[in-house]
């Protein structure tokens, strides 16, 4: 319990310590992909891992039924007097269908009304203090251990929701491949998404100097994260760990040698979690913003809102 689960960036100052105790802040991650490939087990992993033991609450049996529409299970994490809000969405599996034209829809139209809902509390003349903040902060997409290349729709899918959101491409039940496999497999599936010109999170572009580039690139060289997700415990060297069972023994996922599960979820809770924010706040949600503004032909009180303090 000794590391902090909020990354210094986001610590508060002394001064504003007790404003933030009491208001917290919210981070809110999407999961989606196609059916079956562990989308719903890997929620449950997210919150039975270390970053909510200490947290109490969350049922220990939990019979995961398929996913059959967008549903988001909240928790509140609290350290040193610091709150946070971790909201993961889970949608059901697309791809099942004779045609998959527009599936992405019932995605982005989630995330959008969450766009529209937080400009709506902006532009309210009665503001209140500290808007809810239910924007998607970054969208895990689910990856097919195939070995073999990505889908079309995997493409056409991460293309549409790269524009709205901060894609993170994720391999799924990565138990299922070699060590050799799983390499081979990231690097095919990097090169692929760079052909295809899909922008993923952390982007390119907002690196801020050398030295969030450098940190960033090294990030970029092991994406997609492989993981592996359990909802089940197992007894290893006398502790209890989440893990897999396989023919080989158990896969225990939090261990960084036997997958990247724990690399993933550092990333996003720890590491990442402040520039998650302010991709969305100022990348995506602009973009939504200045959207609507036009649409609204300019005379819209939206363009008078400069002063909202943002909760970020
Ligand atoms: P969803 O449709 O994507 O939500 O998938 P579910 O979470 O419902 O899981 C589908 C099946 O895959 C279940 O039988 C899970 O136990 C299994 N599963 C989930 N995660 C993993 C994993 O990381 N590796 C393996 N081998 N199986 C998994
Ligand atoms: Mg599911």
């Amino acid at each position: 319990m000794s590391e902090s689960i909020v990354p210094p960036e986001v610590r508060p100052k002394p001064q504003m310590r007790k404003k933030t105790m009491k208001a917290g802040f919210d981070f809110n991650i999407m999961i989606v992909g196609h059916s079956g490939l562990g989308k719903s087990t890997l929620v449950n992993t997210l919150f039975k891992s270390q970053v909510s033991r200490w947290s109490s609450g969350w049922g220990s049996e939990h019979k995961i039924p398929k996913t059959v529409e967008i549903k988001a299970v909240s928790h509140v994490i609290e350290e040193g007097g610091v709150k946070m809000k971790l909201t993961v969405i889970d949608t059901p599996g697309f791809g099942d269908q004779i045609n998959n034209e527009n599936c992405w829809d019932p995605i982005s139209k989630y995330i959008n009304e969450q766009y529209e809902k937080f400009l709506k509390e902006e532009v309210n003349i009665a503001r209140k203090k500290r808007i809810p903040d239910t924007r998607v902060h970054c969208c895990l997409y689910f990856i097919s251990p195939t070995g073999h290349s990505l889908r079309q729709l995997d493409i056409e899918f991460m293309k549409h929701l790269s524009r709205v959101v901060n894609i993170i491409p994720v391999i799924a039940k990565s138990d299922t491949m070699t060590l050799d496999e799983k390499n081979e497999f990231k690097h095919r599936v990097r090169k692929e998404l760079e052909t295809h010109g899909i922008e993923y999170y952390p982007q390119n572009e907002f690196d801020d100097d050398m030295e969030d580039k450098n940190e960033n690139d090294k990030i970029r060289e092991t994406m997609p994260f492989a993981v592996v997700g359990s909802d089940k415990e197992f007894q290893v060297n006398g502790k209890r760990v989440l893990g897999r069972k396989t023919a080989w023994g158990v896969v225990e996922v939090e261990n960084p040698n036997h997958c990247e599960f724990a690399l993933l979820r550092d990333f996003l809770i720890r590491s990442h979690l402040q520039d998650l924010k302010e991709v969305t706040h100022n990348i995506h949600y602009e973009t939504y913003r200045a959207r609507r503004l036009n649409d609204n032909g300019g005379l819209h009180p939206i363009s008078a809102n400069n002063t909202q303090e943002s909760n970020l």
